[in-house]
């Protein structure tokens, strides 16, 4: 569950981009559309808790982010959030299951080696745990980020942009993977994009057209 009223941040020294207010149902998926510009990073950022409104309020999965700070808000984060970002951010001094790893100790969670087992096979990945980022595929690269993303079935997952670099098959299969995934906990699914295929692969989504206004 999302809900925002009157959201609006602005970067330092910057004029406020102002979001329309929206309400998504737990479990349901959001398409949030717009060209480049238009705001859905920052949105995304909001509603994972990496930047702070500076404006109206933001309600996550039913945690008001206002009220969180500081580490506190890093442990809800790690619990509630799974982020896919548009730059992978796999560490290549770390094997893919030692990246996975690092989700636990974000979450303040012991290390759970049959859950990082389990969560890679279901992406079709179990047989890379061993290898490093490098030595992936971009695609096996995006299907380890998912698999990180949902290893501690979160209440949402954040995708940005999570299929700006693959071609028609790998599209859909993306949008398939993510779908299925939050499917499987429960999550609601938010994916940010300016890739119009992505409408036609995730058909039963909310659409929203995100055009943040920057105040005068
Ligand atoms: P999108 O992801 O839809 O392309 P962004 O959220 O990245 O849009 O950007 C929304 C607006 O905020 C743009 O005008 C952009 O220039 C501005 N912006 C984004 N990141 C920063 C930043 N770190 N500092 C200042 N302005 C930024
Ligand atoms: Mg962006």
């Amino acid at each position: 569950m999302i809900r925002t009223r009157s959201l609006a941040y602005a970067y330092p020294g910057g004029a406020p981009l102002r979001f329309d207010d929206l309400d998504v149902a737990q479990g349901a998926a959001l398409l949030l559309l717009g060209p480049s510009g238009a705001g859905k990073s920052t949105w995304l950022a909001l509603a994972a808790g990496l930047l702070t409104a500076t404006g109206g309020t933001i309600e996550v999965a039913g945690q008001d982010l206002a009220a969180l700070r500081g580490p506190a808000r890093d442990a809800w984060r790690g619990r509630a959030i799974g982020f896919l970002p548009q730059k992978l951010h796999l560490s290549e001094a770390l094997d893919v299951e030692d990246n996975l790893a690092l989700s636990f100790f974000a979450a303040g969670l012991p290390r759970n080696a049959g859950a990082i087992a389990a969560v890679l096979s279901s992406l079709g990945v179990g047989e890379l745990a061993r290898r490093r980022p490098s030595q992936l595929s971009g695609g096996q690269a995006q299907r380890v980020a998912l698999a990180r993303s949902v290893l501690l079935a979160p209440r949402v997952i954040l995708a940005d942009e999570p299929t700006a670099s693959l071609d028609d098959d790998a599209c859909a299969a993306s949008v398939a993977l993510l779908r299925d995934a939050a499917g499987r906990c429960g999550a609601t699914l938010v994916i940010a994009t300016h890739d119009r295929r992505v409408r036609e692969a995730l058909a039963d989504a909310v659409v929203h057209r995100l055009q943040a206004r920057v105040a005068a």
